[in-house]
């Protein structure tokens, strides 16, 4: 089944949304497949975030995300990529639908809460990067219970 990249950003974990956000993704349905709290460093984000190395905010964004500890996550699901990206909400928060992580507990685009990975290509790198030591293959029991 698919699988994404989420992360919760150090904003969030200061701001003690780990719980709201976990719990988002669970009573969804996703099934939790990856979960570490970690700090990563500079080189590290720099390579998570390669594709961005030529905008201007590039280096404040790295500054912030090597900030403090956040929670990396892998969840699994049904369309989990796209859909996780909607519970997430749009980039700027001023432009994230209510109802929605951003949206909810978000002001400005640098301090937003979470990351997902926006497509299942990037997901896959984002997986690897982030979980070489692999990801626990548990199966949930509530599976006939979410899918028909
Ligand atoms: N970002 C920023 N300023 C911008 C655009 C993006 O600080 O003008 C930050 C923001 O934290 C965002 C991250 O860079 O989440 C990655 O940008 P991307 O366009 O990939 O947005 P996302 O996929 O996170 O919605
Ligand atoms: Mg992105």
């Amino acid at each position: 089944m698919e699988q994404t990249f989420i992360m919760i950003k150090p904003d969030g974990v200061q701001r003690g949304l780990i719980g709201d956000v976990i719990a988002r993704f669970e009573k969804k349905g996703f099934y939790l497949k990856g979960l570490k709290l970690i700090t990563v460093e500079r080189s590290f984000a720099e390579k998570h975030y390669e594709d961005l190395s030529a905008k201007p905010f590039f280096a404040g964004l790295v500054e912030y995300i090597i900030s403090g500890p956040v929670v990396a996550m892998v969840w699994e699901g049904k369309n989990v990529v796209v859909t996780g990206r909607k519970m997430i909400g749009a980039t700027n928060p001023s432009n994230s639908e209510p109802g929605t992580i951003r949206g909810d507990y978000a002001i400005e685009v640098g301090r937003n809460v979470i990351h997902g990975s926006d497509a299942v290509e990037s997901a896959r790198k984002e997986i690897a990067l982030w979980f070489p030591e692999g990801l626990s293959n548990w199966q949930s029991n509530l599976h006939p219970w979410i899918y028909e």
